[in-house]
């Protein structure tokens, strides 16, 4: 079964107001079949737009980043959403050098020791900005611009993308630029919980179909967490049934009514919460922490991939036989005066009910600030402005790093999810491809076959 071409009308609701949701519902808005007189398009998101990953993320485009099926025009669609709509003052758009350094962390006690000297405790609020010293130059490649890392710490600094590779946004201002911009051409957008994606029997001769990729490829990987909800009772109908997607019924979030609205198209676009609308989807969430911090003094426009060596405390009796340990934050310079600081993922806490139950573990972001302070003083100067955390949906198929955009199945029902660590990156394209599966039939911009999710649901 596939979505309805034509002429018709369309009744579209997009699942879940991520940057996935939001800039999908953007380009429906720009395709050229789109009539606001003849279709309507409804965004509902559960708790606030942006409010999970896509608020909370770095924000790096890179054109090597994956899949290469989209990302090459995912990342030139941004220069044009850039362009067209002063995307580098509206969303921080700006191209940005990339590298990988490798550096020695300076001890915690020595930290704690500067920290006492100049009244800054480590993972706490600073009260003022100050100037950072800076080390002496040595051969470790390190360009002459980054000038906000000690260089007697870096041990190895290799380039991964001038700028005409790499670029960033500032994902909460971008994502919630989509959605204003689709507002004013008529998106309607609901805060509410959607709890069922309802039903009705699909007529007897079916529409034209986009036939599935055959290579079908068995989930082997982790199976996907049973992520059990009171509020979402969704069975999804079996593959290829005769039913097609009648309408949307989700909980005001301000009311607690339970209200249904009429749907010939849903886009299931609710990141790491899929699998709770559609259990079969294999997609779960991998929480990770990050921070900002309003560094001592302006900082030079770069992204960078770490391994810091972190020595062990010497207080520590095991001292002598503990080996160093070896931390990757990604730290990424913004051009509102903000570093931001992201950590590794963590599976101890469940993906929870929302974004707002989000738990986040304040030690976590505590080592972050320790780890990237360990290097850099104008971080260990600057002012922390914000601990946080969120959910990145991973596709839970080896041999496939998602996402999963296009057709389920069921007439009337997609999905655009499992965008993993590049749903900034690929937030373009998915939105563009889907806009053209509603209102064409099929993705004509790339060949989005590998990620057809009917190749895996
Ligand atoms: C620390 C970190 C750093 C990252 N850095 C980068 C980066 O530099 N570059 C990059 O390209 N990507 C990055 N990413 C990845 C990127 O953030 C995600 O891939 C992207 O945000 C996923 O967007 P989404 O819209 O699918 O999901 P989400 O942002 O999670 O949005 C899903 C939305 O659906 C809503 N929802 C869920 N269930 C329901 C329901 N039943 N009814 C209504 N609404 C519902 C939720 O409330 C939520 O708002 C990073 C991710 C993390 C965690």
């Amino acid at each position: 079964m596939t979505v309805m071409e034509g002429g018709g009308r369309k009744d579209i609701v997009i699942i879940g107001g991520g940057i996935i949701g939001c800039t999908t519902a953007y380009y429906l808005t720009r395709h050229k079949n789109y009539d606001p007189k003849k279709h309507s398009i409804t965004v509902i998101e559960a708790t606030r737009i942006a409010g999970g990953a896509s608020g909370k993320a770095g924000g790096l485009l890179a054109v090597w980043a994956y899949p290469n099926n989209i990302v090459p025009f995912s990342f030139a669609l941004h220069q044009d959403l850039a362009i067209e709509h002063g995307g580098e003052e509206t969303w921080g758009y700006r191209r940005v050098s990339c590298g990988n350094l490798e550096a020695m962390g300076r001890e915690r006690s020595e930290l704690e020791r500067l920290g006492a000297q100049t009244g800054v405790s480590l993972g706490k609020r600073v009260g003022e900005n100050r100037k950072a010293s800076r080390g002496k130059s040595k051969d470790s490649g390190l360009p002459k611009d980054l000038d906000w890392v000690m260089p007697d710490l870096v041990k190895g600094y290799e380039e991964m993308g001038g700028s005409n590779e790499t670029a960033q946004v500032h994902p909460y201002q971008f994502t919630m630029s989509m959605v204003r911009l689709a507002q004013e051409r008529g998106v309607n957008v609901i805060v509410g919980s959607v709890t069922d994606i309802e039903y009705t029997e699909s007529s007897p001769t079916p529409p034209p179909t986009t036939p599935p990729p055959s290579d079908n490829m068995a989930p082997n990987g982790p199976p996907s967490p049973t992520l059990s909800s009171a509020s979402v009772n969704s069975v999804p109908p079996p593959r290829n049934s005769r039913r097609k997607v009648s309408g949307i019924t989700y909980t005001d979030t301000q009311s607690g009514a339970s209200c249904t609205i009429p749907a010939t198209t849903a886009i299931l676009a609710a990141g790491p919460w899929t699998s709770k609308l559609y259990p079969s989807a294999p997609i779960s969430g991998l929480r990770a922490h990050s921070v900002t911090i309003t560094p001592s003094s302006p900082v030079s426009a770069y992204a960078l991939f770490t391994e810091i060596t972190v020595p062990p405390t010497p207080q520590s009796p095991l001292h002598s036989n503990q080996p160093p340990n070896i931390v990757s934050p990604e730290i990424y310079a913004r051009p509102n005066n903000e570093i931001y600081v992201c950590g590794e993922g963590d599976m101890e806490v469940a993906v929870p009910e929302t974004t707002a139950d989000v738990q986040i573990d304040e030690a976590r972001c505590d080592d972050l600030l320790t780890q990237v302070s360990s290097i850099s003083d104008n971080i260990r100067l600057g002012r922390v402005t914000r601990k946080q955390a969120c959910y990145l949906p991973i596709l839970n198929v080896g041999g496939s790093g998602g996402p999963l955009i296009g057709e389920t199945g069921t007439e009337g029902l997609l999905m655009a999810t499992g965008h993993s660590c590049w749903g900034i990156n690929n937030a373009p394209a998915t939105g563009k491809l889907l806009s053209e599966i509603v209102f064409e039939g099929q993705a004509l911009s790339a060949d989005i076959r590998q990620l057809d999710p009917r190749r895996i649901l």
